[in-house]
């Protein structure tokens, strides 16, 4: 789960370490010695946190796989593998840009960066290029030129984003540097130290824009060459969704799809005095919802097959922003559309004090949409989310799907316990008992939806993929938990 505010997560470079298998295999019975397997291959010391874009990162995606493998669940993922690649990186800015002009009576102007120009995006070492100035998306030259700088002398960034999609080239691909008018007076402070890193990978073609006077003589077509100098270091790393699928059996109910989901990425481990804890486990988030969705998987492996498709998803970078699952829906496994409603399982390690079984889980947005009740009605042991405050439906990768119209809501137990985000929330604080039970409902709610034909929808005015009815607070606020059902 994320925290209600992103934050972009620092990636340390880490050595791998030893591989998580283990010796003994589970079974596909849903149970609290197989769940708890699944959660110690994950949660292990030795994954330092699973972060995004860590080795540790990508060997728990291969647990992820093997596992899925072994069950006889079908790859999803890029070229026949269970992994959908994500890119993910890191730039470093390596000194304060610097940037000469030449006008065109060939006198010099040294710019400032910070005072006549920003560095918007990317770098390169110092790169001496002719100026080529465009007045309209109809005038960029049709064949780019890695020895130029194109200057776009459009009004706002709107209207640059619009005339370089009209070129073919929304990243101005093939330019040497894009320059945009930026504002008309000159900054008050010049740069005193490189950027910050940045946590992805630079275009290849660097931007800046231009201020002050130095604007007005690029707009005034003024300017002949220039030569910039802006060292970066581009760090690319590894990450990957994955992604298993089995097709329903049924010719007319195959094309509908039953996405179960979970994030498998949790936090890199922090600095910390010798002989401290600094490995942040993540068993309770997400270990847990991964070894509830492994368990399904083996379970959905191992019987018949149901008569529409399940879509077993873990998802890398959603600590840092629902990225994989964004990633996965700009490049879906599975048309969107045809996704009938995602399941995310997030943090079902503990009961959450609030409830008394039968009652397990909540599950978010509940008011949202007929799902819940459907839930209820097949015997899920599962309530309203009644933790409205804390805006559950909003902080997991459900949202992401929600927001492209699919029906997705997240079943949690989490009771705001003390060890969300910390380095304890360690393999042995979990209640495998418990999530024995999540799981077990889960199946039987999970079996039914893909036996049949119900086909969950989001109520009138409350689907989030509608802005009104992401910015009205739907939510009904109730302060008091349910006690029992
Ligand atoms: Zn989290």
């Amino acid at each position: 789960m994320t925290t209600s505010s992103l934050r972009s997560a620092s990636i340390l470079l880490l050595l791998a370490l030893g591989s998580p298998r283990l010796e003994a295999q589970t079974t596909a019975d849903v149970t609290a010695a197989d769940l708890r397997r699944h959660v110690i291959a994950l949660a292990a010391d030795s994954m330092q946190g699973r972060s995004a874009g860590s080795p540790e990162g990508m060997l728990a995606a291969r647990y992820l796989a093997e596992e899925l493998k072994r069950f006889g669940v079908a790859p999803a993922g890029d070229d026949g593998t269970y992994f959908q690649r994500v890119p993910m990186g890191r730039t470093e800015f390596l000194a304060i840009p610097e940037l000469k002009c030449a006008d065109t009576a060939g006198a010099e102007i040294t710019a400032r960066a910070g005072v006549d120009f920003d560095l918007a995006e990317g770098g390169c070492d110092a790169r001496e290029l002719k100026v080529v100035t465009v007045a309209s998306a109809a005038e960029i030259p049709k064949q780019a030129d890695s020895g130029a700088a194109l200057v776009l002398l459009a009004a706002n960034a709107t209207e640059r984003g619009a005339w370089l999609s009209a070129a073919g080239i929304p990243d101005g691909t093939g330019w040497g540097l894009i320059v945009a008018l930026g504002a008309k007076e000159a900054g008050s402070r010049p740069m005193e130290r490189p950027p910050r890193a940045r946590g992805r990978v630079a275009p290849q073609t660097p931007r800046i824009s231009v201020r002050g006077t130095l604007r007005a003589a690029f707009a005034e077509r003024r300017i002949a060459s220039l030569t910039l100098h802006a060292p970066i270091r581009s760090i690319e790393l590894e990450s990957a969704n994955v992604i298993g699928i089995i097709r329903g059996a049924s010719a007319q109910l195959a094309e509908d799809v039953i996405a179960l989901s979970a994030h498998y990425d949790h936090l890199p481990p922090r600095v910390v005095p010798e002989g401290q804890d600094g490995i942040f486990n993540g068993a309770d988030d997400d270990a847990s919802g991964c070894a509830v969705v492994l368990e399904l998987a083996e379970a959905f492996a191992a019987g018949k097959r149901p008569p529409r498709t399940l879509l077993f998803f873990f998802a890398t970078g959603e600590e840092i922003g629902l990225v994989g699952t964004n990633y996965a829906l700009d490049h879906p496994p599975v048309p969107i559309d045809k996704i009938v409603v995602d399941i995310n399982f997030e943090m079902l390690g503990r009961p959450d004090p609030e409830l008394k079984p039968p009652a397990r889980m909540w599950l978010t947005g509940f008011e949202r949409s007929d799902l819940g009740d459907e839930l209820v009605r097949l015997g899920v042991p599962v309530v309203a989310d009644f933790r409205l405050q804390q805006s559950f439906f909003t902080r997991s990768d459900n949202y992401a799907l929600a927001l492209r119209g699919v029906v997705a809501q997240t079943l949690s137990s989490f009771g705001l316990h003390e060890d969300y985000h910390k380095v304890s929330d360690e393999i042995e604080s979990l209640d495998y008992t418990h999530m024995e039970a999540c799981a077990q409902g889960a199946l039987v709610g999970c079996r039914r939806i893909a036996d049949g034909e119900f086909r969950p929808s989001w109520r009138p005015g409350l689907d989030p993929s509608k802005p009104k009815a992401r910015e009205r607070n739907t939510e009904r606020q109730d302060p008091t938990p349910p006690k029992d059902g």
